[in-house]
């Protein structure tokens, strides 16, 4: 084997197995697959392009066609997301997003861009909008990681919440509890009295 053998094996070695320059790749995330990070991204830059055929709204076939990955330009484009090769189709919700979509209706282009800087790892989200968190999000409750946490924190204060009552209701029962024992004990004791004066 040849330096060239050896720089070529290395380079193989270092290079992925998907050699790509885009910063993101497919991955499994919580809900299922999202667009994730490969490299960091600066706050600003556009990542990635959300594209496909340009649905008329005036055209009654096209605005038969029901998919979740329309993206509405404006009342009357519409983009159909639904094609294998737009990537940006993976990208889920958030509602604490790290990028945004950049709507064009004029070029009938949607650009994903970075509104924060994006760690190698990170999953890339933007914000669906209001009409789609209302009719897709809402009724099956919304899994990013912001409501996830805020779902979490409401669980541990119910949970602190329940223990403090416990807690309270406990006390409550053993002051209860003692008294009547002292009762019982005052009684008794006055019978022992009694009976060992006898004796
Ligand atoms: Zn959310």
């Amino acid at each position: 084997m040849g330096p060239s053998g050896l720089v070529r094996v290395l380079v193989l070695q270092i290079m992925p197995a998907t050699s790509s320059n885009k910063p993101y790749r497919v991955a499994r995330s919580k809900t299922g697959l999202g667009l994730f990070a490969t490299k960091p991204i600066k706050k600003g830059t556009r990542i990635i392009r959300y594209f496909g055929p340009i649905l008329d709204s005036r055209i009654p076939a096209h605005d038969e066609i029901e998919n979740k990955y329309l993206f509405e330009l404006n009342g009357r484009w519409t983009i159909d997301g639904s094609v294998r090769k737009n990537l940006a189709r993976y990208i889920n919700h958030s509602c604490r997003p790290n990028a945004e979509s950049d709507v064009r209706p004029r070029e009938r282009k949607v650009f994903i861009r970075a509104i924060r800087n994006i760690e190698p790892g990170d999953e890339i989200n933007y914000d669906y909008g209001t009409d789609y968190f209302k009719a897709y999000l809402k009724p099956i409750g919304c899994k990013c990681e912001s409501c996830e946490k805020k779902r979490k924190k409401l669980r541990a204060e119910a949970r602190a919440e329940r223990t403090k009552v416990k807690a309270r209701t406990e006390a409550k029962a053993k002051k209860a509890g003692a008294k009547s024992a002292k009762k019982k004990l005052n009684g008794h004791a006055v019978g022992k009295a009694n009976g060992s004066a006898r004796a």
